[in-house]
């Protein structure tokens, strides 16, 4: 896959550290279906983030989270903060994405930044007037992680979205619900099997929701994730 030079025509810090990076697509540059990600050239060494878009033929959009102690990530906070005019990736890439509208029920599921996969798939779904219910579950530790909030409560009043935010840890001023998203979903949800589902997280997040499901009686084929295709089990 050739790399393709993207001007950079946004660099901004969002709620709780999150960076945004928005990179204009060259005129005849491939678009990409809803859920994608891309590989994001940092000084020779390439990092994958999704696209936090629906589809156009103009824009990409980054939010990526600084992570605590982690060389790579103190290298991609370097780039950031050298106000780069232009960036080099690979894209797109994953098969984890819509390419069609399906024919049933979504439940999107997000821990901390995997929303950005489920927020271009809620983008592109609602954009479309997909005709069946949508169910997002975001999973983060502290209500402060919910960097997306408005725009989603405002996506749930406007559409046919359920939006449910979900805190691990233990807060006192947070009064949604709690614990593991996983858990949160099948509290919810008794007829998993009538939804596509879709993960995005940590393999350990992911492989933990898919087993938990199906010790509920939740057929694997059913969800797809990122995950089975670059952290496969076997
Ligand atoms: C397909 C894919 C998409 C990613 N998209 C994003 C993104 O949109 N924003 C972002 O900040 N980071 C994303 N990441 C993680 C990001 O690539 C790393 O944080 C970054 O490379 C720094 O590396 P690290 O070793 O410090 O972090 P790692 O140890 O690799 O990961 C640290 C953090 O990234 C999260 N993470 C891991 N896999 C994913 C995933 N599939 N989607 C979202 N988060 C994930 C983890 O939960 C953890 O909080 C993605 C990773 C993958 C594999």
């Amino acid at each position: 896959m050739q790399p393709l030079n993207c001007r950079v025509i946004g660099n901004n810090v969002l709620q709780s550290g999150i960076r945004e990076l928005l990179l204009a697509l060259a005129p005849g540059a491939p678009s990409f279906s809803a859920g994608q990600y891309l590989m994001l050239d940092v000084g020779g060494a390439a990092f994958p983030f999704s696209i936090a878009n629906a589809p156009n033929q103009k824009t990409l959009a980054l939010h990526i989270k600084p992570t605590p102690d982690s060389s790579d990530s103190d290298r991609i906070e370097r780039f950031l903060d050298s106000k780069p005019v232009s960036a080099s990736i690979q894209y797109p890439l994953g098969d984890c994405c819509l390419k069609r509208l399906p024919d049933r029920p979504i439940i999107l599921i997000a821990a901390a930044t995997g929303i950005t996969q489920m927020k271009s798939m809620l983008d592109w779904l609602i954009e479309q007037g997909f005709a069946h219910p949508i169910h997002l579950y975001w999973g983060v530790l502290t209500p402060e992680e919910l960097y997306l909030k408005e725009e989603l409560e405002t996506a749930a009043a406007q559409h046919q979205v359920v939006y449910t935010p979900v805190v691990s840890q233990d807060i006192d001023h947070w009064e949604g619900r709690t614990g593991l998203v996983g858990e949160v979903v099948l509290a919810d949800i008794s007829n998993l099997n009538a939804f596509q589902v879709y993960v995005s997280g940590s393999p350990a997040m992911v492989y933990g929701t898919l087993d938990h499901f199906v010790e509920n009686g939740f057929q694997p084929e059913n969800m797809h994730s990122d995950v089975f295709s670059y952290a496969p089990r076997s």
